[in-house]
């Protein structure tokens, strides 16, 4: 036991849920452990020290067990590219929850930490260099206002972790409203008595949904806030051209959170059919299709509650459709009033989802800068070069001109700063930084990067050479699962 740690505030309620759900597990010990990042600004806010104890660096690489931490792994299934599978925590060890000083609860969890009963076959181990590309890119979602799991720590293993190619492992410390997916429902379902999925069920509502408790049907007040909370995450998602890549009912989130940061990736050209998964062979997860794959998944959530929703099947039934039916209206209300925020328009009008396509279809012909394109909406004419000084473009400006001149320029401009960031992980960027620290532990350039990504919405001098995207950068472009 490791005596000194006296900031963690541990209270570990997944404890209390049923012992179907989890299994006590031990980290594994690693070679030698070595701090690699530390997330100070989260470290405060989570009410840590600011500075991290050997001991303490150790026992985040999995060496030795933090005083209160009851290191568990967390069992779950999931429909992966629409098949269903039991899984769990296989590379991954939640230490327990923290309760930060103004009281709100905290997963902590250890990834890459060794394995663990639901590893199959794997080694329950990941590389440094995916471990620094989530911390990286969940720290990018953050800075872009996006709901996401955190990262507070790499530690370094100098265990060799053996893939395509050796490379050192890492474990990342990843900090969560909680892992409570829809696969956990779908695995309490599977293997549950009713009234044991609706005792797992009250849990949740009273962490994540206490409101919920108090309506009539609390489980299906569940899926409705659920449906919603997804329904948020995918418009902002595709507000920023974030393609999640591999969007499993095991990798949605409960409490509503991007979560697993495998092969996701940023859009550059715009093109809904945009892919860089290397496993995702059928576009099953593209660009485009994030909101209907949001759908299918809160389907597969509602199946699970249908035992506890209501005790006449066909009822139940009838009553989770009708909220999941709702899921497109909802969606294309609120992407459009995103849309029309990213275009400066205050209130939206008849005529403006034309103004909005209009854009996009310019856009995918053009094989424009997604980002970059919302960029030039506070340009001059004048200043507007390259695709943006063609006759197709101007004459859509023009257009766009018109429809915000009705409001005064400073309320247009305040809403084209918010919704349109100016920074977003370029993958051309995110491979360059991550080659130099994984591999030559220069973590210069991974820094510099970080810092810029964590406050996308403003210009930061002498950074131009985040926003450049080299021609046909992308093409070829692939990302991995798991790596
Ligand atoms: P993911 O693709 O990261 O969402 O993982 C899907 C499932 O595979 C989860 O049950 C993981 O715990 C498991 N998994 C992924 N990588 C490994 C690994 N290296 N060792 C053991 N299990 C793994
Ligand atoms: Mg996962």
């Amino acid at each position: 036991m490791i005596k000194e740690f006296k900031t963690w505030n541990w209270n570990n309620s997944y404890l209390t849920v049923n012992q179907h759900l989890y299994t006590k597990v031990t980290p594994t010990h690693v070679e030698s452990p070595r701090l690699l990042l530390y997330n100070k600004n989260l470290a405060n806010e989570l009410g840590l020290l600011s500075e991290l104890s050997s001991d303490v660096i150790s026992a985040l690489a999995g060496n030795g067990v933090l005083p209160g931490s009851e290191p568990i792994a967390q069992a779950y299934a999931g429909h992966q590219f629409g098949h269903f599978n039991i899984l769990g925590d296989g590379r991954a060890i939640l230490l327990g929850e923290h309760i930060t000083p103004s009281g709100a609860r905290f997963d902590i969890q250890l990834k890459g930490a060794g394995g663990t009963p639901y590893s199959r076959n794997g080694d329950g181990r990941a590389t440094t260099s995916a471990m620094l590309r989530e911390y990286l890119i969940s720290e990018a979602m953050h800075g872009l206002g996006i709901p996401t799991t955190r990262s507070l720590a790499v530690v370094g293993t100098g265990d060799e972790v053996y893939r395509e190619n050796v490379s050192e492992g890492a474990v990342l410390t990843r900090v969560a409203a909680s892992h409570i997916r829809v696969g956990t429902f779908q695995y309490a379902a599977k293997f549950l008595p009713k009234d044991e999925l609706r005792e797992f069920c009250d849990y949740v509502i009273e962490r994540h949904y206490p409101e919920v408790a108090q309506e009539e049907n609390p489980p299906l007040a569940l899926l409705r806030k659920v449906q919603d909370k997804q329904i948020d995450l995918i418009v902002d998602w595709m507000r920023v051209g974030f393609i999640h890549g591999v969007m499993n009912t095991d990798n949605m989130s409960i409490p509503g959170e991007t979560i697993d940061y495998g092969p996701c990736a940023f859009m550059n050209t715009y093109n809904p059919a945009t892919v860089f998964s290397s496993i995702d062979r059928n576009s099953r997860y593209a660009y485009g299709n994030q909101p209907s794959i949001a759908q299918w998944n809160i389907a597969c959530f509602a199946s699970a509650l249908i035992p506890i929703i209501h005790d006449d099947k066909d009822e139940a039934v009838k009553l989770c459709q009708e909220i999941i039916n709702e899921f497109p209206i909802i969606y294309e209300q609120r992407w459009a009033k995103m849309m029309c925020s990213k275009l400066g328009i205050l209130e939206e009008k008849e005529g403006d989802e034309a103004l909005i396509k209009d854009l996009l279809h310019w856009m995918e012909a053009n094989q424009a800068d997604y980002t970059n394109t919302f960029l030039q909406l506070t340009k001059i004419k004048e200043e507007q070069s390259g695709i943006y000084a063609q006759l197709d473009f101007q004459s859509w400006f023009s257009r766009w001109q018109a429809r915000v001149s009705v409001y005064p320029w400073v309320e247009v401009q305040k809403l084209l700063e918010k919704f349109n960031p100016k920074f977003i992980p370029r993958n051309h960027l995110v491979e360059e930084v991550l080659q130099k620290a994984a591999n030559f532990n220069n973590f210069g350039l991974f820094q510099d990067l970080l810092k810029v990504l964590q406050n996308p919405y403003f210009n930061q001098e002498g950074c131009e050479y985040f926003q450049e995207i080299p021609k046909n950068i992308d093409e070829g472009y692939q990302t991995y699962c798991g790596t």
